[in-house]
């Protein structure tokens, strides 16, 4: 029991949308439940039946995120089921409801998108407005709480708005700085460990084949020697966007070392991780220029073998990266054949 409350907080932990949807759901059936009944109690089968729903598609939902870890969906079902209910409860309370809809706005920037929670609110207030129109004297007590009802709800809109937009900006730059190098933009060491070990992870579920080339240029040291530091990270970023140009959509580097790079290939087998050494091979010699003239790489490469480690395939790469520094540089050393496939 205690082994299981732990697995539930760690993925409370990693699962920030998880742990967001968890808590409103407690939120919302903790709030939402005593209404359903006194309003059951009270005869008001309507919004007794509105808040019972709301109960049930909560749990529902919040189930389903865990279930199937799509946090998505559920947000956007809360959202809707939440913003109908309070509209519900709001046409059929008058003020009383009324009060719903300020937790309402924060709750929906919260579950989804700042962009699909405005477009919600507008259609909260604007349904809570055409019916007050429609039926004078409905929802409203007067014109004027009519209006400061719209303006607050409004402007409580549009700040969570602005900031929900900025509170998402600032966490996709936090996020890209933790896993990109800030000098070159290629991912970084903490994003190759990750990514090597989902490919495992893939590899061993469903059987798709992952190759990687370890790269490292050529008498780098000579660069930064002859010509500074700076002349140096100019070769950097340019060999890394001549590999981000040079190969396929789905292929991720990664910048593990000083002058070292790593590309994970998706869906390779050895005659195509060949060819991408090669291919590469020869943009950058063809390409690549430094302030003395050309810039070589040497290549090793490796197709992921079942049932191993990603830093024993990484090795395996490493090493045969270290016979084409022996055999004279500006080559690729590729591993012949996974081990399945050796008789
Ligand atoms: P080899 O052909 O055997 O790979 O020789 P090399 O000179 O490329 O390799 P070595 O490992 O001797 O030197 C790598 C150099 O890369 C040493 C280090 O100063 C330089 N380096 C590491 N990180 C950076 C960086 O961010 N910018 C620059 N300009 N240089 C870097
Ligand atoms: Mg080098
Ligand atoms: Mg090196």
């Amino acid at each position: 029991m205690p082994k299981l409350t732990s697995l539930l907080l760690r993925r409370l932990r990693k699962d920030y949308q998880l742990s967001i949807i968890t808590l409103m759901g407690l939120f919302g059936v903790l709030a939402v439940t005593p209404y359903a009944v006194y309003r059951f109690v009270q005869g008001n089968y309507l919004v007794s039946i509105a808040d019972s729903i709301i109960v049930l598609s909560t749990i529902f939902a919040v189930l389903h995120a865990w279930r199937t870890g799509d946090t998505v969906k559920p947000g956007i079902a809360l959202a809707v089921i939440f913003s109908a209910g309070a509209t519900v409860i709001a046409i059929n309370l008058g003020v009383n409801g009324l009060f719903w809809i300020y937790p309402l706005t924060l709750f929906n920037f919260f579950m989804v998108s700042p962009g699909k929670a405005m477009v919600l609110m507008l259609m909260v207030l604007a349904s809570l407005l055409g019916h007050a129109l429609l039926i004078p004297g409905s929802v409203f007590e007067s014109d004027y709480q009519m209006m400061s009802f719209l303006v607050t709800g409004l402007m409580a809109s549009v700040l969570t708005c602005i900031f929900a937009f900025r509170t998402r900006s600032q966490r996709d730059q936090l996020q890209a700085m933790a896993i990109l190098d800030p000098l070159t933009g290629a991912r970084n060491r903490r994003a190759m460990n990750e990514e090597l070990r989902i490919a495992v992870s893939t590899h061993r579920r469903h059987g798709n084949n992952y190759g990687v080339l370890v790269m490292d240029l050529d008498h780098f040291k000579q660069i930064n020697d002859k010509f500074g530091h700076p002349a140096g990270d100019q070769v950097l970023v340019d060999f890394v966007d001549l590999i981000q140009q040079s190969s396929r959509q789905e292929n991720r580097l990664f910048r593990f070392g000083g002058e070292e790079f790593l590309l994970l290939l998706p869906n390779t087998d050895v005659p195509a991780l060949e060819a991408a050494a090669a291919h590469l091979q020869r943009q950058v010699r063809e390409d690549l220029r430094g302030p003395g003239g050309p810039v070589t790489m040497s290549v090793g490469g490796a197709i992921l073998r079942t049932g191993e480690p990603w830093e024993g395939w990484l090795q395996r790469a490493d090493e045969h990266l270290y016979q084409a520094k022996s055999s004279g540089r500006n080559c690729s050393i590729i591993e012949a054949k996974p081990e399945s496939q050796i008789a």
